[in-house]
């Protein structure tokens, strides 16, 4: 059978899509009216192709509710900064989060939402003071925020990630967290789900060793490197617009767009193959 390149439930304008052409399938599962059609491989039990012998799974906003705790701390940050600097800018909003910082190496995300605001600073050095202004200052001003956060209140985990994890896991599939976060390490394991977790590429490792962050595909294919396993072979679980199109650009056997914030289109239109709102939906979806 073939699949859709891009399946989102709904837009977010609430309209539905055309149902995805399998009647096997939940009707949760739609084809997009756009885009070209790439053939994909029937979904098995966990709603993937039978060819997949790993999942890569990002971490904040896909196993964990730390979206949101990224989001906020963003936005203080550039509002703060911005207030100072640009009396009068617009506030920074969730769809400048989904599009220029969400996914990347903190300091790729100050550089590429401030330049989106026509602003540049000075790179500074990693660990500059929090109020310094530069690159790497708002990088800390930012990490300092989600790391208070973190503290405070814990870390939430979304449960149907977690019954799908336990559901990979007794499939007898490997797994690994792919994240550009520099806590990963810290998450997983306040999480509780560290026994689920067979390797980690955060962003640690990915300093260590000089890959480069999402949307290039780097950190995704060490995750399957750790594995034994070829890109091919292995699944990608986004929630940010540059990690699917990591996904999509390290070549992948599928890609799985996680919507938590109404923006199932984007998601689409960067590669997912699938969008779902919780993953808990791909159980029981396959033939
Ligand atoms: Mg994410």
């Amino acid at each position: 059978m073939s699949g859709a390149r891009s399946t989102g439930r709904v837009g977010p304008d609430g309209t539905a899509r055309t149902p995805f052409h399998d009647c096997s399938l939940p009707d949760t599962w739609w084809r997009s009216g756009a885009g070209s059609v790439r053939l994909v491989p029937a979904p098995g039990p966990l709603g993937l192709p039978d060819s997949v012998r790993a999942c890569l799974f990002d971490l904040d906003g896909v196993l964990t509710r730390t979206a949101t705790v990224h989001m906020a701390a963003w936005k203080r940050t550039f509002d703060e900064f911005l207030r100072s600097h640009e009396p009068g800018a617009p506030e920074f909003s969730q769809l400048d989060y989904n599009r220029y910082v969400d996914g990347k190496p903190r300091a790729d995300g100050v550089r590429d939402f401030l330049a989106s605001r026509g602003i540049t600073l000075p790179e500074g050095s990693p660990g500059d003071p929090a109020d310094a202004a530069t690159v790497q200052g708002i990088a800390s001003r930012k990490n300092a925020l989600v790391l208070q956060e973190l503290e405070e209140h814990g870390v939430e985990v979304y449960p149907g990630s977690v019954t799908y994890l336990e559901a990979v896991k007794d499939a007898g599939l490997a797994t690994a967290v792919v994240t550009a976060s520099a806590n990963g390490e810290q998450v997983i394991s306040a999480a509780g789900f560290a026994h689920l977790i067979d390797v980690r590429v955060d962003g640690v490792v990915a300093a260590r060793e000089g890959l480069r962050g999402k949307p290039a595909p780097d950190t995704f294919l060490a995750g399957a490197r750790l594995l034994g396993v070829e890109p091919a072979g292995a699944v990608v679980f986004e929630d940010a617009l540059s990690g699917v199109a990591a996904g999509r650009a390290g070549n992948f056997g599928y890609v799985v767009g996680v919507d938590r914030v109404g923006h199932a289109d984007e998601l689409a239109t960067q590669g997912a193959d699938v969008v779902v709102q919780d993953l808990s939906e791909l159980l029981g979806a396959g033939a």
